[in-house]
């Protein structure tokens, strides 16, 4: 696709039709019903996603160019509205997710219930990246009782995190997210390949291939159901795979608000790409 669209050899007039319809990006395809960039496309999705919708603090007629695109989200969404840009056709993240889920789960039907050599070398390699950088904290998750955060050496309160600026109600939903996973006492391998899961999603901002993550993303999802599958069965590990497909789902929209919050919080307009990268 991106071969057919780039713009060598092409008339201005050729050119125009292939740069994006909102700020002017090469495009790379036809994203919720209009011609648009990537950076667009996920900029769409986001904004519609959220619960707020961005105003402009100027007089709602910002410049909305490649170079400027970021500046006024509430100039470059009337601009995505303007350009065709249809709501009704951006999937919720918790959708999203479960699409995808119920795609691999499909195939997943067709597996094996014994892991393959490297479905085994994948859980290997995992568990020991999990071992070498974030041991400590598998550790703090699965010994976590009381109502407080650790980060690194640091101990924070539900308190001390309201305090920071954050809503009373997302502290209460992340709590909520972990007390649910906790209680399905997942072993480290079902923990790392949930992470993984986690990781690898082909639809955060900025993944430029954006296929080979999703098979990647794809190879974990089967590897962890024929990983369960070949366990013992335990009555409190029932429909185990189905309930880590809800929690990923679940934990998508946390993502979203946190970083919503985040924005709250900072105020600060130039930290935002990196703060993107950091939550996204
Ligand atoms: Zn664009
Ligand atoms: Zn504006």
């Amino acid at each position: 696709m991106a071969a057919i669209l780039t713009p060598e050899g092409l008339g201005s007039s050729e050119q125009e039709r292939r740069s994006c319809a909102v700020c002017g990006d090469r495009a790379t395809g036809y994203n919720f019903h209009a011609l648009t960039c990537e950076a667009c496309k996920g900029f769409f999705r986001r904004a519609v996603n959220k619960s707020t919708e961005p105003t402009c603090p100027f007089t709602g007629s910002c410049e909305v160019s490649r170079a400027q695109r970021r500046h006024c989200p509430a100039c470059r969404l009337q601009k995505c509205l303007d350009a065709g840009m249809r709501k009704d056709m951006v999937l919720s993240p918790e959708a999203l997710v479960l699409r995808r889920a119920k795609q691999a789960w499909r195939r997943a039907q067709h597996s094996p219930m014994k892991l393959r050599k490297e479905q085994k070398e994948l859980v290997q390699i995992l568990l020991e990246a999990h071992t070498r950088y974030v041991a400590t904290m598998f550790d703090q998750f699965v010994q976590f009782k009381t109502q407080s955060f650790l980060c690194g050496p640091l101990c924070y309160t539900v308190e001390d995190i309201i305090h920071a600026g954050f809503q009373k109600d997302f502290v209460e939903l992340i709590l909520h997210f972990h007390g649910t996973l906790r209680r399905l006492q997942l072993q480290e391998a079902e923990y790392v390949l949930m992470a993984a899961m986690a990781l690898f999603s082909p639809d955060r901002p900025g993944v430029t291939q954006r296929v080979e993550v999703e098979q990647l993303q794809e190879k974990v999802a089967l590897t962890l159901d024929s990983y369960i599958k070949e366990q013992q069965p335990r009555p409190q590990k029932r429909f185990l795979y189905a309930k880590l497909l809800g929690l990923l789902a679940e934990l998508r929209s946390i993502n979203n608000e946190y970083w919503y919050q985040i924005q709250r919080i900072q105020g600060l307009p130039a930290m935002i790409p990196l703060l993107q990268e950091i939550c996204s």
